[in-house]
């Protein structure tokens, strides 16, 4: 009797904690589809080291590339849902790619639950400097006057720089050839050294770039000029409008439970309110979110009516996955 009695209450004592209690006790990977140094694992290791200092535990940053981000996004569809492996991405990776790649083996609606929205990031037109020309409408000429002889350089067939080439290709009736990479990382590298000639990348990659001298840009893909290149004309104003805006986010596995999702929230909004991060996205041309648009069902919905947007532009625009 006074055995049961011990038990019992013992049992009552150790009741079953929520699933989120201890959580987390080991350090999360955060898998970046693209490859290092490009702009999605700039943002992921930005995000990762002060999310990892809220929640007391490091963030490792695991960058698995290749078709346009979709075999990255993939193995956090496979994981754990246990909030251990998270998954960063943008419009291109869990919205594009959705459309695109036919035989993708997940649902990015579904099989995914949103975490948080991150910055957005406006797309620069940008050449090496050995490209002759100086302004927008000098370099839509010269393409069409050397269609093969000019490289563009992107992240594969429906990774942001790919949208971005679209969308160039559309306003301005100019083409380039399309090399893939696996991240504008590279890219911009190649494009450096001249072994490309064209990006139409986001502005955190090639910013930096364009300040030091190393390529030239020609517009930002954006209805205004950013107070970060305040001397860099929107492409409207170039003579070509063109508005691109690569939003980024963070998703778990179908599953991971609310309390675990709402922790990791928690971390991003404090990581984006700190004022030194803030300053140094905002300095790349980044737009921050604000905390209701960073809230998981905000966030949810906002990717539901993206997907449904971007399937229409992507089904008309005829785009084909080589
Ligand atoms: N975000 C990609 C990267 O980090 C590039 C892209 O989407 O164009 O490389």
């Amino acid at each position: 009797m006074l055995r049961r009695t011990v038990l019992t209450s013992l049992a009552a004592s150790v009741a079953t904690p929520a699933f989120g209690d201890g959580y987390p006790d080991r350090p999360i990977t955060l898998v970046v589809p693209f490859s290092a140094g490009g702009p999605t694992d700039l943002l992921a290791r930005v995000m990762g080291e002060r999310m990892g200092k809220e929640l007391g535990q490091q963030f490792i940053i695991d960058n698995t590339t290749g078709a346009a981000g979709s075999i990255g996004v993939g193995k956090v569809v496979r994981a754990a849902p246990d909030g251990y492996t998270i998954s960063i991405g943008h419009l291109g990776t869990h919205v594009a790619n959705g459309t695109l790649y036919k035989n993708l083996s997940y649902d990015l609606l579904t099989d995914l639950v949103p975490i948080t929205r991150l910055p957005s990031n406006p797309l620069l037109v940008v050449t090496s400097n050995a490209v002759p020309t100086k302004s927008l409408k000098e370099l839509v000429d010269y393409l069409k006057a050397n269609p093969d002889k000019i490289s563009g350089g992107t992240a594969g067939v429906g990774s942001g720089s790919h949208l971005g080439a679209l969308a160039f290709f559309a306003a301005t009736g100019a083409k380039y050839q399309l090399v893939p990479y696996r991240g504008t990382g590279p890219a911009v590298q190649d494009l450096i050294a001249n072994q490309i000639q064209v990006m139409v990348d986001q502005s955190s990659n090639s910013l930096p770039h364009v300040r030091a001298g190393k390529i030239r840009a020609y517009a930002v893909t954006a209805k205004t000029r950013s107070a970060a290149m305040a001397d860099i004309p929107t492409a409207a104003e170039a003579g070509y409008p063109m508005e691109v805006a690569i939003w980024h986010g963070l998703w778990a596995p179908k599953g991971t439970p609310p309390d675990i999702v709402a922790k990791l929230n928690a971390a991003a909004i404090a990581t984006l309110q700190d004022p030194a991060i803030k300053a140094r996205m905002e300095d790349l041309g980044q737009d921050l979110p604000t905390s209701a648009e960073m809230a998981p069902a905000a966030f949810g919905a906002f990717h539901r009516a993206e997907f449904a947007k971007w399937k229409k532009i992507l089904e008309d625009a005829d785009v084909k996955v080589e």
